[in-house]
Parts: structure tokens; C-alpha cells; sequence
């Protein structure tokens, strides 16, 4: 197996195709033109085999060469640039007849134009100086500038059908190149949609894996997240942090006495009055069936009791309409206030300590947490 060539594609390049259409149809209809030239001019007829090999023999070698080669484009400027020597050649050669040496020049300047611009147009002068003044060389300098009315026909018509064809390929190419920047641009706007669409999602699963699907308060992964960090957060600005741990009273009963959807209904009752009495600062959290979990940053140990009771007595005065009927509820609240050097798991276990002893001592009541409440601050 040998590596040596390139990979030849099974389809060649566009501009390959493109330049064999365009050259053989124009190089054809010069042929016609030069060959009409020869004939009513009286030429001489050795002139037809010439003319025969540069426009229609040509044209394909052209294509040939730009198919085979491994830079494509190169080998296709390369061939324009023959183009306009060829052209050059035929120009001195005949004499420099006006309609034929205008089609000639300016068909190949334009194409050299359109391919690298003033740059190409330059190279275009250079290979049809060098033509001319090899064909002068090779046939000696004559100036025959009159072209019969039916060649001068041809000429135009040529000239014509060629910007023609130039015109209509710019007309396409822009064609394609505008649909492709519309699909682009689709696309693009399709990919933008997707990735918001992508973000909300994300976004509603996260707020989803936080939540509580009952009551639709924070859950204790949350609390997990967030405690450490409101703690941090006070104790740069040297703030209290108070913590409530509610538990619905003899829980098990209702569930019991009314239903487990009722039960549902006392705990959702619950969380709304929570969650419509705490501050945005605030922390509402389902800590586990029936209890709940509050942290109110910034808040001492006395305001943190008031807010408990307030809670505890709206609770207890509000009574749960379910289709079992009006259940009445209370609660048992542990209070705790963070004191250096806490951890978030110490101060829960404080209001866990506090809300054992309320449920020990009875129920239905409020109790503060810390062992020494002297050592918790005392307002917000
Ligand atoms: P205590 O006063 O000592 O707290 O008594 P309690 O009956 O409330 O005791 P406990 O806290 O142990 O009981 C909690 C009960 O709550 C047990 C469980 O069946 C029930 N429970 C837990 N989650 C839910 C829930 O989502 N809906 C309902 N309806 N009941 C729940
Ligand atoms: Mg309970
Ligand atoms: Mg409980």
C-alpha cells in the first residue's frame, strides 16, 4: 500500500466543477468566434489546429490538472493564469484585433478578479504581457485591429454570455451562502433555546431537591447547605442566631383518630402559618414528619421565645378545617441560641434537648435550650 499520492476525493472540489462548466462553455464560444476570425480574414488555415488545442482542448486539460492536484485552488489559479498567457499569445498572434483583444482581456482579468481581486487582476495584466510579447516574438509585431461585422457579432454576443455566466454565479454563491447563514442562524437560535430551557430545568431540579414536596417548605438537606453558612454569616457581623425546633403534640392520635390525609392537612396548615410568619432572612425547614426546624438569624434568645410563642398560640387557636372535621393541634418548641465555638449539629441537639423537655414537662409549650441561658445573647 503506498501513501505516496493524496487521498483522491470521489467528488472534486466545487470550484472545480464550476470552472470546467464555465471554461468549456466560453473557451467554446471563443473558439467560434476566433475561428469565424481565421475564415473571413483569410488567415492562415494552420492557425485552426492551434486554436482547436488552446479553447477546446484546453479547457479540459485544465480540469484535469485541478482535479489531480493536491491544492486544489492553487492549481485552478494556476490554470487562469495560462488562460490570460493563452490569451496574450492570440492577441499579438492575430494582430491585436480590437472586439477580439477587449473579449480576451477582459473575460481573464475578470476571472483572475473574482478569484483574489486587485491582486489576481494585476496577475491577469502580467500572463497577458507575457503572451503578447511571446506571440510577438514568436510572429513578428503586426497591428490588425478590424474584425469582420459578423465576428465582431460573435464577440460581443461571447463577451455578453460571459458576464452573463459571472454575474449568475456571484447571484448563486451569494444565494448559498445566505441560506447557509440563515441555517446558521437557526440553528444557533434553536441551541440558545435549548441551553435556557436546559438552565431552567436545572434550576427546577435543584430547587426541586431542596424542597419538601408537602409543603413545598425547604428540607433538611437544605438546612444541611444553609446552617453552616448562616452561622458563619452572624458571626462576621456579629449577630445571634437563634433556632426553633417545632413537633406537632401527640401527632400519632390524629393521624389515627382523623386519617393520614388529615394528618397531611395539620402538617400543611402548619407550614403555611410558619412560613407566612417568618421574615425573608428567615429559615423554614421540614425537619421530619411533624417537625420543623426555624433559624432566625440575627435573633437572640428573647425574641426567639416570643416568636416560638406566637407560633405555639396561633397554632393551638387554629383550628384545622379537614374533611374529617376541625382539628384542633398544639405544639412543643425547643428554642437554642448559637454561641461560639457551636456547630451547626450542637446547636440543633441544644433545641432537640429543649423540645424533650417540653414534651416532658407537658407539651403545648415553649422551652429554651441552653444550659446556661445566661450565655446566650439576649436580643436581636
Ligand atoms: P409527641 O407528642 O411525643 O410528638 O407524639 P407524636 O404522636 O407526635 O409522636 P411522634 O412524633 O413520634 O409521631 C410522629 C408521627 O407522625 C409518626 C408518623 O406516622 C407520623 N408522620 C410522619 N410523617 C407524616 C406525614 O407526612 N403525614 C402524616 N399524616 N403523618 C406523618
Ligand atoms: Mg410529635
Ligand atoms: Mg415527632
Amino acid at each position: 500500500m503506498s501513501f505516496k499520492h493524496a487521498p483522491r476525493h470521489s467528488q472534486p472540489h466545487w470550484v472545480v466543477t464550476m470552472n470546467r462548466r464555465n471554461r468549456s462553455l466560453s473557451f467554446a464560444a471563443i473558439f467560434v468566434t476566433l475561428a469565424s476570425h481565421i475564415w473571413l480574414q483569410q488567415l492562415s488555415p494552420w492557425l485552426l489546429p492551434i486554436l482547436l488545442v488552446s479553447f477546446l482542448v484546453w479547457p479540459q486539460l485544465a480540469y484535469l490538472r485541478a482535479r489531480e492536484s493536491r491544492d486544489t485552488m492553487n492549481a485552478e489559479f494556476d490554470n487562469l493564469i495560462i488562460d490570460s498567457v493563452i490569451f496574450g499569445l492570440w492577441i499579438s498572434g492575430l494582430g491585436f484585433p480590437l472586439w477580439i483583444g477587449f473579449m480576451l482581456a477582459i473575460s481573464t482579468s475578470m476571472n483572475l478578479m473574482v478569484f483574489r481581486g486587485p491582486r489576481g487582476l494585476a496577475q491577469a495584466f502580467g500572463g497577458l504581457t507575457a503572451g503578447i510579447v511571446a506571440g510577438a516574438a514568436f510572429t513578428g509585431m503586426r497591428f490588425e485591429p478590424a474584425t469582420h461585422w459578423l465576428t465582431t457579432v460573435m464577440a460581443v454576443s461571447s463577451i455578453s454570455m460571459y458576464l452573463l455566466l459571472v454575474g449568475y454565479v456571484s447571484y448563486s454563491r451569494n444565494l448559498v451562502l445566505h441560506e447557509a447563514r440563515e441555517r446558521q442562524r437557526r440553528i444557533e437560535s434553536q441551541l440558545k433555546q435549548q441551553i435556557e430551557e436546559n438552565r431552567l430545568l436545572q434550576e427546577r431540579l435543584h430547587e426541586q431537591a431542596n424542597r419538601d414536596p408537602l409543603t413545598g417548605l425547604y428540607n433538611r438537606r437544605y438546612l444541611d447547605d444553609s446552617l453552616q453558612r448562616e452561622i458563619d454569616r452572624c458571626r462576621r457581623q456579629q449577630e445571634p442566631v437563634g433556632l426553633l425546633l417545632i413537633d406537632i403534640d401527640h401527632f400519632k392520635a390524629i393521624n389515627d383518630e382523623h386519617g393520614h390525609a388529615s394528618g397531611d392537612a395539620v402538617i400543611t396548615q402548619l407550614a403555611t402559618l410558619l412560613g407566612s410568619m417568618s421574615r425573608a432572612s428567615d429559615i423554614v425547614c421540614r425537619f421530619g414528619g411533624e417537625e420543623f426546624l426555624v433559624v432566625l438569624p440575627g435573633t437572640g434568645r428573647e425574641p426567639a421565645m416570643e416568636r416560638a410563642e406566637e407560633y405555639r398560640q396561633l397554632f393551638a387557636n387554629t383550628p384545622v378545617i379537614t374533611e374529617a372535621g376541625a382539628i384542633t393541634a398544639t405544639l412543643s418548641v425547643g428554642v437554642a441560641c448559637w454561641i461560639e465555638p457551636m456547630s451547626p449539629d450542637e446547636l440543633i441537639r441544644e433545641a432537640d434537648k429543649a423540645l424533650y423537655r417540653a414534651k416532658n414537662e407537658g407539651r403545648n409549650r415553649v422551652i429554651f435550650g441552653t444550659l446556661d441561658p445566661a450565655a446566650a445573647p439576649e436580643g436581636a
